[in-house]
């Protein structure tokens, strides 16, 4: 340890021992000392492009969204407190059709900078870090998207691969603040971001040999002694979620580590889409989900899309020469509330917002309304982690339809091929669910169908691993007990239906009653468990040593997931276009699609019938009657309704 760490150590033990505790009230009621200062720092995360509350796949107005509402809540948190600081942590420049439709180049930037800047530059923001997804669009691309903020966008644990920072890693914000006396004093404050250290697995296409990223704690120890001596505070901008205190070096989520980095004093957290302090993670250890705190230091995260303000307020008390953090408090401040399933907004929309980003806006809406084709039958995803799905069975029919052809005269020609997809859209609100009417077809129904900019890619893996990647994707359901006969949850907690992967071109049930033989965060528990059976291809038992060429997308080819044998090292194909366009491209040349045909997996029938629930939205009892083995049961959690799917109630 150093000089400086020993120092920075004791100076925040001090702050945690027997003589801070006291200091450690929290905020509101508590009148500041004379000569203490009220210091608000305003945070948003995952906005993701969601400018305008416009929710583009259905071209219409969601009031759950857009930073043009999150933008009357910073305007208020800043009228209630003098002392103000706004930050941005990352996911900012995509995410929508909006974003794909700016990134296109089909026009220069309005104005020469990319709206979401435009609108922050607007919005006065202090700072702001990178998220994974910036990365989705080229460094090219987010070079010339960046270059339009008025504000400093740090990043500490990226570089390019020789070596050369890719952003600033920190920063020091100079702002002149008052005081309770009215006193005026000059702080500094310290700035520092991160992000997964996955992003250049995940975006290996894009990012390959030309950067290279670093532990987020381990970049932490090696920026924030030298931060902190050149600042009165510091803030963490943690594109991470929480994770856990004893994390593994490389941890996408890594915030509770890094809370507990000596130096830090406030550390704003997101990726996982979720709100703290708040029910979210109740019982976390490590954490204090009412008060907000990781590692005892105040921490928020601000949900995803502009849901939430994250704002924490600082008491600094002026000890000896230094100014430290004697008091806070924190929380996240919801745009909207939702009761009964009906959305209450609980502010307006900021006109200025809305008029900066507004040819943007207009151009995506004729964008994603161009039309394509037609539907012979509506295409949802309100039961495709329940039933073999036609939504996850279309995105598979387009992918081989568009690798046959550039498959064709390569070594792997022979080979079966086969497909891989997910539901990209199965949750956890009743509005992030696929739902395409039966007839005419426009670009926002397929982007609706899979909103992520991922590349098509192919990996040529034999019938072992073929195996293992089905046993990881049904890692996805919970245990179902067969000796009891009262419903029990399909899932266990929220997991995100994207690594449920299905893969087209076999046939196998999954035997949801059988232990799991990867966890569901990819980790193996049990190499001998298993619950994929019936697996066949072409009507014949899938061999082990068979080799086949499965179509996927670069996350997942590329290990995102945690998937087995996936690591990137047995791709054969990387294609320049993405999996999106393979499916409009699909919809184009067959003109009217008719309803695809699934008919890949199924639940094994145990001996007597169980019964297993799970939530989707309210609108899937419509759809119902293409269903025979699920029914509605009533209203679910968060304006979700609940169902429950009979396993073995059918033949099949
Ligand atoms: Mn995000
Ligand atoms: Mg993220």
């Amino acid at each position: 340890m150093t000089a400086i760490e020993r120092f920075l150590m004791s100076r925040r033990d001090l702050l945690r021992g027997a003589g801070g505790m006291a200091a450690y009230a929290m905020l509101p009621g508590v009148p500041a000392e004379p000569g203490a200062i009220r210091l608000r720092l305003l945070e948003t995360s995952d906005l993701h492009m969601f400018i305008y509350d416009y929710d583009y796949y259905r071209d219409r107005p969601d009031l759950t969204l857009g930073l043009a509402r999150t933008a009357e809540l910073i305007a208020a948190a800043r009228a209630e407190a003098p002392n103000c600081l706004l930050f941005d942590n990352g996911d900012t420049i995509q995410g929508n059709p909006l974003s794909d439709d700016v990134a296109s180049g089909r026009r220069p930037f309005a104005d020469g900078i990319h709206p979401m800047f435009r609108v922050m530059n607007l919005l006065r923001y202090d700072a702001g870090t990178l998220g994974n997804h910036e990365f989705n669009y080229g460094l090219d691309f987010l070079g010339r998207a960046t270059a339009g903020a008025r504000f400093p966008i740090v990043s500490a644990n990226i570089s390019w691969s020789d070596g050369r920072p890719y952003a600033p890693p920190t920063a020091v914000l100079e702002r002149t603040l008052v005081a309770a006396d009215g006193r005026r004093h000059r702080l500094k404050i310290g700035v520092i971001g991160f992000l997964p250290p996955q992003v250049t697995i995940w975006d290996k296409a894009r990012l390959k040999e030309r950067v290279v990223t670093e532990d987020i704690v381990q970049a932490a120890s090696r920026h924030v002694p030298a931060l902190r001596r050149k600042c009165d505070l510091l803030v963490a901008l943690c594109h991470s979620g929480p994770g856990s205190a004893n994390g593994q070096p490389g941890a996408e989520n890594s915030a509770l580590a890094l809370a507990a980095v000596p130096g830090i004093d406030v550390v704003f957290l997101g990726h996982s889409h979720r709100v703290f302090p708040g029910p979210d993670y109740a019982g976390l250890a490590g954490a204090d989900a009412d008060k907000g705190t990781l590692a005892g230091i105040p921490a928020v995260m601000p949900g995803f899309w502009g849901s939430h303000l994250g704002v924490i307020d600082l008491d600094l008390a002026r000890r000896g020469g230094d100014w430290m953090v004697a008091g806070f408090s924190g929380e996240a401040r919801p745009i909207y509330r939702r009761e009964a399933g009906k959305v209450t907004p609980l502010g307006a929309t900021s006109a200025p917002v809305l008029a900066a980003a507004k040819p943007e806006h207009e151009a995506a809406r004729t964008y994603v309304n161009r039309p394509i084709g037609t539907f012979e039958a509506p295409m949802t995803s309100y039961f495709a982690i329940a039933a073999d799905d036609p939504s996850v069975a279309l995105i598979n029919a387009a992918q081989i339809a568009y690798a046959r052809p550039l498959l064709a005269g390569t070594p792997h020609a022979s080979l079966p091929l086969l497909s891989a997809a997910s539901p990209m859209k199965a949750g956890p609100t009743p509005d992030s669910f696929t739902d395409i009417p039966a007839g005419p077809v426009a670009l926002r129904h397929v982007a609706d169908l899979y909103p992520y900019p991922n590349l098509i890619t192919a990996v040529r893996v034999n019938g072992v691993q073929v195996k293992g990647w089905l046993e990881r994707a049904a890692a996805f359901f919970s245990r179902r007990d067969p000796g009891r006969e009262e419903p029990q949850p399909l899932v266990a907690g929220r997991h995100p239906a994207y690594n449920f992967d299905v893969i087209a071109g076999l046939t196998y049930s999954i035997d949801i009653t059988r232990p799991a033989r990867y966890d569901t965060g990819g980790r193996l528990l049990d190499a001998e468990a298993g619950r994929i059976g019936d697996l066949m291809l072409d009507g014949r038992p899938l061999a082990d040593d068979q080799e086949v060429i499965v179509v996927t997308n670069n996350y997942r080819a590329s290990g995102g997931g945690s998937f087995p044998g996936l690591d990137g090292g047995n791709i054969v194909f990387q294609g320049p276009d993405a999996n999106r366009d393979a499916i409009v491209r699909y919809v184009e040349e067959k003109g009217t699609v008719p309803a695809p045909a699934p008919g890949v997996w199924r639940f094994k029938a145990p001996p007597r019938p169980l019964v297993a629930t799970f939530d989707s939205a309210p609108a899937g009892r419509d759809h119902l009657a293409a269903y025979p083995a699920i029914r509605f049961i009533g209203e679910g959690e968060a304006g979700m309704a609940r169902y429950a799917v009979t396993l073995g109630a059918v033949p099949g």
